[in-house]
């Protein structure tokens, strides 16, 4: 099995805001299954692929939706010209062949799916394959990394106590101001004193999160607005594309972001 496509060959650009990288690695050098907490676009999947590539291992990555089979994750029989044969799915190809599997937002699929992990992530590391009659031991290089966004829990989308007790955690937030300034001036192209006016308006959405809204706006949305700007856009109308107007539909809300940005440029 060639792995070679799941394998980072260039740094991901990653700026740590902790000790979360040597977390990792010690965490990676015992195979503890790892949760990712915290909001969307703050940065976990960018840094799971810092420490895939880091490491130099592999990583096969899989957005997790409440349609997604347990057949999804480990594969199935499918009919070709000359009969049925087993295909490995993403989780398997990772146990068997040792790369690190990221699930991102565990939470959305189904539970009946998210049990199939339960022996990968305990003193056995195995993945039993029912339909093939195979128990596949883990690769020693193999880890699970899960990703999850506790914001989410009012839509009872919660992690079984059974589940969740199986992973190490580390959490993680929007950096703070400084950190963020410099994430979205590399990665927009956009000067570091826009940037920061840039950062202003996200704290002061995320502060809105008190009266009602469901997130604030992301790392990920400030990067979009800054690439907009960078690209000669006029900031208002990237920001309003990019960062205020597909955060809510609520029309008081949408006030109110319109408000900030009123007072940003
Ligand atoms: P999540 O997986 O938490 O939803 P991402 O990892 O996709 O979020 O983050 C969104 C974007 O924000 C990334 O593509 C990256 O450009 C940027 N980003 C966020 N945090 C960092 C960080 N600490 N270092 C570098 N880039 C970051």
């Amino acid at each position: 099995m060639d792995l070679s496509p799941y394998r980072i060959t260039t740094e991901p650009y990653y700026h740590p805001t902790g000790h979360e990288i040597a977390l990792y690695e010690h965490a990676y050098a015992h195979r503890l299954p790892l949760m990712l907490k915290g909001p969307t676009g703050c940065g976990k999947t960018r840094f799971v692929e810092h420490m895939a590539w880091r490491l130099g291992k592999p990583l096969i990555t899989l957005a997790c939706n409440e349609d997604m089979t347990a057949a999804d994750l480990v594969g199935r029989y499918l009919l070709d010209t000359d009969g049925t044969h087993w295909h490995d799915g993403p989780l398997t190809t990772a146990v068997r062949h040792g790369a690190i599997c990221y699930l991102d937002e565990i939470v959305e699929a189904r539970q009946d799916t998210t049990v199939v992990i339960h022996p990968l992530t305990d003193g056995r590391r195995i993945l039993p394959l029912d339909k093939k009659g195979e128990i596949l031991k883990a690769h020693p290089d193999f880890q699970l990394v899960v990703s999850y966004n506790p914001g989410y829990q009012s839509h009872g989308k919660q992690l079984k106590p059974s589940t969740r007790q199986r992973f190490a955690a580390l959490e993680f937030d929007y950096p703070e101001a400084a950190v963020e300034t410099d994430i979205v001036a590399h990665e927009s192209g956009i000067e570091r004193s826009l940037a920061a006016r840039l950062v202003d308006i996200a704290h002061k959405s995320r502060r809105l999160r008190e009266r009602g809204l469901e997130e604030g706006i992301s790392t990920r949305m400030l990067i979009y607005a800054g690439t907009l700007i960078h690209d000669g856009l006029p900031p208002r109308d990237s920001c309003r594309m990019a960062m205020t107007a597909a955060l809510t539909d609520e029309p008081d809300m949408a006030q109110a972001l319109e408000a900030i940005l009123d007072a940003a440029f």
